[in-house]
């Protein structure tokens, strides 16, 4: 059985102390692909130091974060573009719009959206979308982009029914993660209705831990949690779970 962390912030300063011991303890469950979403230039010299470590194992993103879209943003992204001059990387994220912590930036955050998604478009690469409190602001980015380049994942997915068709239309699959083992998460009420080859897991450590470790630290080995409680939704083993998703994954990066 092979899992895949389609989201996972391994090079975080939250795995400081036991970076080595979290990557050992997922790789003994069967979690052997890691997907490595980029935040912003400050994170960059890390996410390669763990590439070095783990070869085999990481794949890297490249990309600016919503939540660091910020007055120098167009620096930034000058960034990412030098980045991927140098080499390749196997999608442009995370990117997307935040409007939870700051709304004030939303349209410098709707300018960095649109630039990179072009950007994957032109390197024919997925992109990988973080989007809160934004649904109807990231579905107008993606409708104005809409063409048959684009493609990706919508990452920690948390709509409703309509918004995972509405993703869905955008050749996008969605990341599920712990919020489908949350009591009140909502997902899980209708994700059986969204055939599973649409579907790829996430745990976007070291964030939204599943039960029953919510609201502590998450770490990659918790995938098989949310695999659990998947396969509990979709009335079929674990490892036809953990092949199918994983066989997304790999129609995805191309990895
Ligand atoms: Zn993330």
């Amino acid at each position: 059985m092979i899992l895949t962390d389609t989201h996972t912030h391994l090079y975080s300063e939250k795995f400081d102390e036991d970076r080595k011991a979290v990557i050992n303890r997922a790789l003994q469950e069967h979690v052997t692909r890691f997907f490595i979403p980029a935040i912003d230039s400050s994170y960059t010299q890390s996410m390669y130091d763990l590439e070095r470590e783990y070869p085999e194992n990481i794949f890297l993103m490249m990309g600016l974060h919503p939540t660091s879209v910020k007055e120098n943003y167009e620096e930034e992204l000058q960034k990412v573009e030098g980045e991927f001059q140098k080499r390749d990387f196997y999608a442009v994220g995370e990117i997307g719009i935040d409007l939870f912590w700051d709304k004030s930036l939303l349209k410098q955050q709707q300018i960095a959206f649109k630039q990179q998604i072009q950007l994957a478009k032109r390197k024919r690469l997925p992109i990988v979308i973080h989007c809160r409190d934004a649904f109807d602001e990231v579905f107008e980015v993606l409708e104005s982009e809409k063409d048959e380049n684009l493609f990706g994942i919508f990452h920690c997915f948390t709509g409703n029914y309509e918004q995972a068709k509405k993703a869905l239309s955008y050749n996008m699959k969605l990341g599920i993660g712990g919020v489908v083992t949350f009591k009140n998460g909502g997902i899980d009420k209708f994700l059986k209705e969204i055939p599973l080859e649409h579907i790829v897991l996430e745990t976007d450590a070291p964030y939204l831990a599943p039960s029953p470790y919510r609201g502590k630290r998450n770490e990659s080995a918790y995938i098989k949690l949310i695999a659990q409680k998947v396969a509990q939704i979709y009335g079929v083993d674990l490892e036809e779970v953990a092949s199918i998703t994983t066989q997304n994954s790999k129609n995805i990066f191309g990895v």
